[in-house]
């Protein structure tokens, strides 16, 4: 089995992968650019193995002319940066000892042990620089059927590392056929480790949990989580319940995991998950439009688009209605609209009074949805 890809011609990946195996040391792609180049995905990012060890890998780099960083040099990983684009190369290890997040590496030269202390078959397979597969614990067969598999036991696979519950979800939804269900050893171990989790820094879990509502389906991952009390605990209060009905009405274009994360519910997740401040504001401002209930018309009007078309998902879902047949109509009206007073129309009224009166006449406008003219909403005045 060969790759053929563009990425693996690609001049600045092909300068990296010439700089690590310029004095014989062993280099190969790994993790999610073979395993979706295999899968005809889109890669995003390139991972790279090597024998080479840390410093034997700064050396080589600028011994190719090539800007090295040590992103993570304490577990073997240095960022090589070739024409602005950043490769993440790690030294073949095995992780010797684990507190549940963080291991204790040795080097090795050995794929195998490498392989080894990966997190599922499908992550584990390797390709050499011309593109040809390295299989070493026959990850192949489980990426054809997108059997989304922890290598070995899933039990000890968890306990090293708890962030790999999430991982599990994470790739079953990304990658796993809806159709062979959620690996059930796998789904077990997570279950049975759920105290693991809180061991995790809440921006892990948040990044995980945005990554899983990013995958084009979540709603089975999502219910398994539910049902093994994994999503209350990541986000206590939360229900899967509504998801698969949001889904349903969603299209390519309104896809949003913040709308997503609203019909979970769950108390404060901008917190529990640590939501950037922009991914905060979005999601609070889509929370207050429910709680306001207003037309559509008004929510884009006062908060925009994209709040506009999150609230009207969000609460179809949650209702268990219909999206209003005119919503696209309703939020381009109010995106367009504007408020045809201005201070000046109001000569008579200066600082508190004139403030007080731009705003009543506003609300009433808003209240019309917009009909009332300057005429109108100045005539009683
Ligand atoms: P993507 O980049 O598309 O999210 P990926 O598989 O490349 O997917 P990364 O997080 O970039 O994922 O990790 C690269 C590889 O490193 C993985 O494919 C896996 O082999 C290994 N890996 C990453 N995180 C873990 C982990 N927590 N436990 C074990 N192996 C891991
Ligand atoms: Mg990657």
């Amino acid at each position: 089995m060969k790759l053929n890809d563009k990425w693996l011609k690609d001049p600045d990946t092909v300068l990296v992968m010439q700089a690590l195996q310029k004095k014989g040391n062993k280099a190969l792609f790994v993790g999610g650019c073979v395993r979706n180049s295999l899968l005809k995905m889109p890669v995003t990012d390139i991972d790279i193995a090597t024998d080479a060890k840390p410093h034997e890998i700064v050396s080589l780099a600028i011994d190719s002319g090539l800007k090295s960083i040590p992103t993570g040099i304490e577990h073997g990983t240095i960022t090589i940066v070739s024409n602005n684009k950043t490769y993440e190369v790690t030294c073949f290890r095995k992780d010797i000892k684990t507190d549940g997040r963080h291991a204790v590496i040795e080097y090795s030269d050995d794929i195998e042990d490498d392989a080894k202390r990966r997190d599922f078959t499908m992550n584990a397979i390797y390709s050499t620089s011309s593109g040809i597969i390295v299989d070493p614990l026959e990850g192949l067969k489980d990426l054809k059927i997108r059997h989304v598999r922890f290598i070995k036991d899933p039990n000890k696979r968890i306990v090293e590392d708890y962030l790999r519950i999430l991982r599990f979800f994470r790739f079953t939804s990304e990658y796993g056929d809806p159709n062979l269900g959620i690996d059930a050893d796998g789904l077990a171990a997570c279950a049975a480790n759920i105290d693991g989790i809180k061991l995790l820094a809440k921006e892990r879990i948040g990044a995980e949990l945005k990554k899983i509502l990013k995958t084009k389906n979540p709603s089975i991952v999502l219910a398994a989580m539910d049902r093994a009390g994994i999503l209350s605990n990541i986000l206590p209060g939360s229900s899967s319940k509504y998801v698969p009905i949001l889904i349903h009405q969603e299209n390519q274009n309104t896809i949003n995991w913040i709308t997503r994360l609203v019909v979970l519910g769950g108390a404060e997740p901008t917190k529990s998950l640590r939501l950037s401040n922009k991914e905060s504001r979005e999601y609070k401002y889509t929370l207050k439009a429910i709680n306001l209930g207003k037309k559509p018309s008004v929510v884009a009007f006062e908060f925009g688009k994209d709040i506009a078309l999150s609230y009207s998902l969000s609460l179809a879902a949650l209702t268990e209605t219909f999206l209003p047949d005119n919503l696209y109509e309703q939020i381009i009206l109010g995106t367009s609209v504007k408020f045809p007073i201005e201070a000046k129309d109001l000569k008579n009224l200066q600082g508190k009074k004139l403030g007080d009166a731009l705003r009543e006449l506003k609300d009433l406008w808003i209240k019309s949805e917009f009909t009332l003219s300057k005429k109108d909403l100045l005539k009683n005045r």
